[in-house]
């Protein structure tokens, strides 16, 4: 936190408006798992053959200089060179979240050593159920759960990712908090879906208005004892009590074809330095705000994240506000609870994955 704090501040102090705070680097897209809401395994098999080098990751982060660097995928522990890759961006004292499956992690732990800013932040989609149904992989849960003891056991730092779709179950997501808390894990990342024409299953994204009352229902009458890793202002954001324009220039993505334009999640070309992302891309059209319809829906982690903490930095209010939020997390609400009574759609069978029919599929509550 307090690396994050004082790097934002630097940035404030030299009158900076647009720096990155996490580096999002994806150094492949293979996967062994094929989740139905996965936007980045349906590439052709040359492009999913390729790995960026240590050296390529090393450069990039170099350049961009964010603190924080998130290594998701494909599934980065598929990566030749993962060890290399890890080891190079700890001696850079830059904090890393190794974004994990864990299908694998068992088997590569050998190759990693505990450190302060290394943590392996682990794939959950909710508890076994659900998260086998998430990731289309019956006894994925079991694994990744074993994975995390064994990771806890030999000392590393673990966080869960969370992400939540349409006809997730807030009661379910609650109980999953205290399975994970009960683990032993240093803190939880949650974040809505993002509408991905190539993922294969288009039925299950969520609105913003459904997302904040999903989220409401989750996040409200907060126990004590639930560690989330994100700013206490992006959950507020989350429940509908905040709104931010998006801030993608704040997780900024750096994968085999270059620097993305303009988010992790679009793809409207790429740069071949950081700077010339930030110098050439219409930060303009992007965001909810900027009507463009592939915004519309968006509340995603990686889009809204930083512009949380960018206002948490941004003014006193701001400042009092998150202290606030830490401070005072219960957030009682009696029709959230409520909420949480209300019967549940059954849990659909696990879907099979197939080619997409239809890449453009209608937005059902733009701007809502
Ligand atoms: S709103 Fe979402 S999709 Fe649009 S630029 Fe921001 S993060 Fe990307």
């Amino acid at each position: 936190m307090w690396t994050v704090a004082s790097y934002v501040l630097r940035q404030k102090l030299a009158g900076r408006k647009q720096y990155p705070l996490v580096l999002m680097l994806e150094p492949l897209f293979r996967c062994n798992l094929a989740c139905a809401g996965c936007g980045k395994i349906q590439y052709p098999a040359h492009i999913l053959k390729k790995d960026l080098s240590p050296e390529e990751c090393f450069r990039a982060v170099d350049e961009c200089g964010a603190p924080m660097v998130s290594i998701p995928g494909g599934e980065p522990l598929m990566h030749p060179q993962i060890d290399k890759i890890v080891e190079g961006l700890v001696a850079r004292k830059k904090y890393i979240y190794l974004c994990t499956n864990a299908l694998l992690l068992k088997e590569k732990i050998d190759l990693f050593q505990p450190s302060k800013y290394l943590t392996f932040s682990v794939h959950l989609d909710g508890q076994r159920e659900e998260h086998d149904l998430a990731v289309c992989r019956e006894g994925g849960y079991d694994i990744a759960v074993d994975a995390v003891k064994e990771a806890l056991k030999r000392g590393f730092r673990v966080t869960t990712n969370t992400t939540l779709f349409d006809g997730a179950s807030p009661k379910s997501v609650r109980a999953f908090f205290d399975e994970m808390m009960d683990l032993g894990v240093e803190g939880m990342m949650l974040s809505p879906g993002y509408s991905y024409d190539k993922a294969p299953d288009q039925k299950h994204f969520l609105g913003r208005a459904r997302t904040r009352r999903m989220f409401r229902a989750i996040l409200s009458n907060r126990k004590k004892t639930w560690q989330f890793n994100l700013s206490p202002l992006f959950l507020e954001f989350l429940m509908g009590k905040r709104t931010y324009p998006c801030t993608p220039w704040g997780m900024p993505t750096y994968n085999v074809f270059g620097w993305q334009k303009p988010c992790y999640l679009l793809q409207d070309g790429y740069a071949e330095t950081f700077k010339e992302l930030l110098e050439t891309t219409e930060w303009q059209n992007y965001g909810t705000e900027s009507g463009n319809p592939a915004c519309a829906n968006c509340m995603v982690h990686s889009g809204y994240e930083a512009s949380a903490v960018n206002a948490t930095f941004s003014s006193l209010a701001g400042f009092l506000a998150t202290v606030k939020a830490t401070l005072s997390t219960s957030y009682k609400d009696e029709e959230a609870l409520r909420t949480l009574e209300e019967p549940q759609a059954p849990v659909n069978p696990l879907i099979q994955i197939a080619p997409t029919q239809n890449a453009s599929h209608s937005l059902q509550e733009t701007r809502a």
